[in-house]
C-alpha cells in the first residue's frame, strides 16, 4: 500500500503541498470544509462590487482532479488522533495517516467579543463578503429613499475595524465605490453625505510599513475622504453601530478588520499554542514533539531569521506548502531548512493608489497599483480566472464601473446578513455573479 499523506486544509499551503505530491507513488488525501481555493487577497472586491466570488474562488478538485494519486474529502476536520494516526471528521469518520500536514490557516479575532461577530463580519470567507456587500448595497438603497436627514447621513456612514491592509483596503474601496455611484447612479443622495471611518487603537495604521509608505497611506485615504482614526479603541457594537469611548457612531454598516487568530488545530494536538494561537514548528516545518506532523502557512509559528513569527501572508504559506511537498516527496532528502524569501509586502489604498515595501526599497503610487494588479492577477490560481480578472480590471480602470453590483433578495423574516433564497442579478459590466 502506498504510504499515505493527508493534507488537512486546501488554502494557499495545503494545495501548493498537495500539487507538490501530484502524480508520485504517495497515496495523498487533502481535507477541507469548503469544496474551494479562496483567494483572500481579493476578497475586498467581492465585498465592494468589483468582482464576484466565482472569480475568486476556485474547486480544489478541479485543480488537483488531473493527480490520480490524490483524493479530496469536504468535510470538516475537528480532531486528531495521534496515537492511532486518525484524522477525525465531522459524521464519526476517521482518516488514516502515516504522515499529515496541517494547514488550516487561520480566522478572524473579535478578541473575546464573539457577539459582535454578527454586526461586523470579517472577511474570511465568501459568506462574510456577500454580507458586507448586502449591507453596503442595501444602506445606499435606503438612504436613496428616506427623507430625514439625519437618517441619511447615519446610513450612508461606514465603519472598518482594525487599520491593517484588510481595513485600509475596505476603507479606500468603500469610499471610491460610494462616491462613484451616489455621483452617477443616485438622484437623492450627494457625494458629501457619505462618511467611511478607519478606527485604529493602535497608533498607527499599517503597522508593518515603514514610516513614509504609512504617512503616503494616511494623506491618500483622507484625500478620498476616509477618516482615520488611531489610538481609539471600540468598546461595543451593536446592529445600529459603534461605541468608541464616549461616542456612539450610527452606521449603515460595520466591517471587522481587527486581527487574526490561528486555527483551533494546536488543540487537536494537545499543544499549548503560542501567542495568537500557531503551532511551534522547528526549521523543517516539523511540528514540535511530533516525527510525522508538519504544519504550514497561517496556523504554524516558523521563525524567520530576525526571530520573530513569519507573518501571516499567502506568499509565506505557499513558499511552506512547495517546500514541504518536496521535503515530504525526497526530491530533496538532505532539503536545507525552509527559508523565507520576502518577495514584497503590499495594501492597495484606491484607485491607482498603493504601496510595496521589499525590505530595501519601497514604491508607492501608480506604479505600485499596476505592480499589485500584475501580482495579484499572476497569483491567482488559473489561466482562466487570471483572464477574467484582468478584464474586469481594466475594464473597471476605463469606465469606474462595478461589474457585481447586487443585492439579493431576501425571503421574509431574514435579516439583512443572511443568504437569499432567491438572487437578482442586474449587472452593470463584464462578469456576473456566478
Ligand atoms: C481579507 C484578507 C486579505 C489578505 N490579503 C493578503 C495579501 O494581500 N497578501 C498576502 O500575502 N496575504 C494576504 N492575506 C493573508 C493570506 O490570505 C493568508 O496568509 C493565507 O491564506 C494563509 O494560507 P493558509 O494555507 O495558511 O490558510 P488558508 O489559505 O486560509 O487555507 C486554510 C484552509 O483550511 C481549511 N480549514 C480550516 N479549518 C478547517 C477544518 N477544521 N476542517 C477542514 N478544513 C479546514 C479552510 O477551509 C481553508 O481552505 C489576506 C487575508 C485576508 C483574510
Amino acid at each position: 500500500m502506498p504510504e499515505r499523506i493527508v493534507i488537512i486544509g486546501g488554502g494557499f499551503g495545503g494545495l501548493a503541498c498537495a500539487q507538490e505530491l501530484g502524480g508520485t507513488d504517495y497515496g495523498v488525501t487533502v481535507i477541507d470544509r469548503r469544496n474551494h481555493n479562496l483567494f483572500q487577497p481579493l476578497l475586498y472586491q467581492v465585498a465592494t462590487a468589483a468582482l464576484s466570488p466565482a472569480d475568486i474562488a476556485e474547486p480544489i478538485r478541479k485543480t488537483l482532479g488531473r493527480y490520480r494519486n490524490i483524493n479530496m474529502i469536504m468535510a470538516g476536520v475537528i480532531g486528531i488522533d495521534v496515537d492511532r494516526q486518525q484524522v477525525l471528521v465531522d459524521g464519526g469518520d476517521r482518516v488514516d495517516y502515516d504522515r499529515l500536514v496541517i494547514a488550516t490557516g487561520s480566522e478572524y479575532n473579535y478578541f473575546g467579543k464573539d457577539g459582535w461577530r454578527a454586526n461586523a463580519p470579517g472577511m474570511k470567507t465568501i459568506h462574510e463578503a456577500r454580507q458586507i456587500r448586502q449591507r453596503l448595497l442595501s444602506s445606499f438603497e435606503k438612504a436613496e429613499r428616506v427623507h430625514d436627514e439625519q437618517e441619511k447621513r447615519n446610513l450612508l456612514t461606514y465603519v472598518v475595524i482594525g487599520g491593517g491592509p484588510t481595513g485600509v483596503e475596505m476603507a479606500g474601496a468603500i469610499s471610491e465605490l460610494g462616491r462613484f455611484m451616489i455621483n452617477r447612479d443616485f438622484r437623492n443622495i450627494q457625494p458629501d453625505q457619505l462618511k467611511v471611518i478607519l478606527i485604529e487603537a493602535g497608533p498607527k495604521i499599517l503597522a508593518a510599513f515603514p514610516e513614509k509608505l504609512i504617512d503616503y497611506a494616511r494623506h491618500y485615504l483622507e484625500k478620498i475622504g476616509v477618516e482615520v482614526r488611531t489610538g481609539e479603541r471600540v468598546l461595543d457594537v451593536t446592529s445600529d453601530g459603534v461605541t468608541v469611548g464616549t461616542e456612539f457612531i450610527r452606521t449603515g454598516c460595520v466591517v471587522w478588520g481587527a486581527g487574526v487568530k490561528a486555527s483551533p488545530a494546536h488543540r487537536w494536538l494537545g499543544l499549548d499554542a503560542v501567542p495568537g494561537g500557531r503551532i511551534p514548528v522547528d526549521d523543517h516545518l516539523r511540528v514540535v514533539g511530533h516525527h510525522n506532523v508538519f504544519a504550514i502557512g497561517d496556523t504554524a509559528d516558523f521563525k524567520g531569521t530576525d526571530a520573530k513569527p513569519l507573518p501571516g501572508l499567502a506568499q509565506v504559506a505557499k513558499q511552506q506548502g512547495i517546500y514541504l511537498g518536496r521535503l515530504l516527496n525526497n526530491r530533496c532528502a538532505d532539503l536545507t531548512p525552509f527559508v523565507f524569501k520576502n518577495r514584497g509586502n503590499t495594501a492597495v489604498i484606491g484607485r491607482n493608489a498603493a504601496i510595496f515595501d521589499f525590505g530595501k526599497w519601497t514604491l508607492k503610487g501608480r506604479a505600485a497599483w499596476f505592480l499589485w494588479a500584475f501580482v495579484h492577477v499572476y497569483l491567482l490560481i488559473n489561466f482562466e480566472k487570471r483572464i477574467l480578472v484582468s478584464v474586469q480590471w481594466i475594464w473597471r480602470y476605463l469606465t469606474r464601473q462595478r461589474g457585481a453590483r447586487l443585492i439579493e433578495e431576501r425571503s421574509i423574516g431574514e435579516s439583512d446578513g443572511a443568504m437569499p433564497s432567491v438572487v437578482i442579478c442586474q449587472v452593470t459590466g463584464p462578469g456576473g455573479d456566478r
